[in-house]
This record gives structure tokens, C-alpha cells and sequence, in this order.
């Protein structure tokens, strides 16, 4: 399945909640999950009247919320499920984690970008350093001790710079270090799964994927 192109807020309308896919722009009354609060479409009121979901139809919306809150292909959501599955430890939480660990939410978590979306445009815009060296791999997954910078000729490009002095910018998490001014960060440690602020059942994605 490729990547959604079209209005992502049709997507948080078809979880059914807020997935802040647009950085600032979710924290105003406009978002349209307070609005219209069913799915989007002609079915979309029907839908959100139906009483009760079969435990597939649970399991895949939840695989799905999570996939497009890290806005990825389903492919490589899958490809990291199957490394998970393969790593010592419980499977979901290890999926969790490596979603954690790329690089377009280590930026997005540093604030250097909005959104993980507008992370991703700059890595591929090639204003990212990781160890001194440009990369343009959103995917690339970030180790303990990686030194995560905006190169030096873009340090005071206007989104960088826009997304560090945004009123909604969440704080620094503890898995990770930063001095703002110079933009740069590193990763202190691995996160782990009481580090990630997300509201969501990762068991039933290894349900889904092990049937
Ligand atoms: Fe989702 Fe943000 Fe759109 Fe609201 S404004 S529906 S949270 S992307």
C-alpha cells in the first residue's frame, strides 16, 4: 500500500482520534476530529453508529493508527515487525521502540521539526547530519551515542526554526540530549516502552500479524 498523498485528517477521522499528524495546526479548534466526529465519507455517520467491531476489524485499526502516526508505507511497518519479532524481548514494545528510534521521530522529538512529516522533508531535503555525515534516509534508526545535528548552513532555515520556538512544542524526552542554539542532539539511550507517549495496544498488532 503506498503512502496516504491525500488530507491527513481523513485519517485521524477514520481512527476516530487526534493523531497530530500537522504539528501545530492539531492544537486549534479547527481540528476536524472535535468537529465531525465520524469516519470520513458517505458511510461515515452509519459506521460510527455500529455497535460492535470483530476482534480483525480491532487489531487492523489499531496496526493502521499506529502506521500513520509514523506515516509509513505498509511494507516497511511490516519489515519492522518481522525484525522485532526476531529481537529478545516482547515484540510489541520492540516494534514500538525501533518505530521510536528512526530517524524522522528522533528529529521530530528534538523539535527540529513540527511534525514527523515536516522531519522527514528536511532529512530528504538533506538538512540533516547524523555523526558529522548528510543523510537523506528518514529510516535510518538512530544508536545511543548518535550525534543528530541541523548541518550548518541550515541551522537558521525558517521550520527549524519556527518548530523550536512553537508554543506547543513538547518537552525533551530523557532518552535524548540537546543544545538548542547549536542544534544539535544525541541519543542518550535506548527509549523504552514507558518513554513513548503513545496511547496505544501494540499487542494487538502482533495478534494481527501472527494469524
Ligand atoms: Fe488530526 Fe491534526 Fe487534522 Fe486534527 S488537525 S484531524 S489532529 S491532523
Amino acid at each position: 500500500m503506498a503512502r496516504h498523498t491525500g488530507p491527513v485528517c481523513r485519517l485521524c477521522r477514520r481512527e476516530g482520534q487526534k493523531l497530530f499528524l500537522k504539528g501545530q495546526k492539531c492544537y486549534t479548534d479547527k481540528c476536524p476530529v472535535d468537529r465531525r466526529a465520524y469516519p470520513p465519507g458517505q458511510h461515515g455517520p452509519a459506521q460510527a453508529r455500529r455497535r460492535k467491531q470483530s476482534d480483525y476489524a480491532v487489531q487492523l485499526r489499531e496496526k493502521q493508527k499506529v502506521k500513520r502516526i509514523y506515516g509509513m508505507h505498509e511494507k516497511q511497518f511490516r519489515n519492522l515487525f518481522e525484525s522485532a519479532a526476531k529481537t529478545d524481548g516482547i515484540t510489541g514494545e520492540n516494534l514500538l521502540i525501533a518505530l521510536e528510534s528512526r530517524l524522522d521521530n528522533v528529529i521530530f522529538r528534538m523539535g527540529f521539526a513540527v511534525s514527523r512529516a515536516a522531519a522527514r522533508q528536511l532529512i530528504r531535503h538533506r538538512h540533516v547530519e547524523v555523526n558529522g555525515r548528510v543523510t537523506d534516509v528518514p529510516s535510518v534508526q538512530v544508536t545511543p551515542g548518535d550525534e543528530i545535528a541541523v548541518k550548518a548552513s541550515s541551522k537558521d532555515i525558517l521550520p527549524v526554526q519556527a518548530s523550536l520556538e512553537a508554543r506547543t512544542r513538547p518537552s525533551l524526552q530523557e532518552w535524548l540530549a540537546l543544545d538548542e542554539k547549536a542544534r544539535v542532539g544525541r541519543m542518550v539511550r535506548r527509549p523504552t516502552r514507558d518513554d513513548i507517549p503513545l496511547a496505544v495496544q501494540e499487542q494487538l498488532i502482533v495478534e494481527l500479524y501472527s494469524k
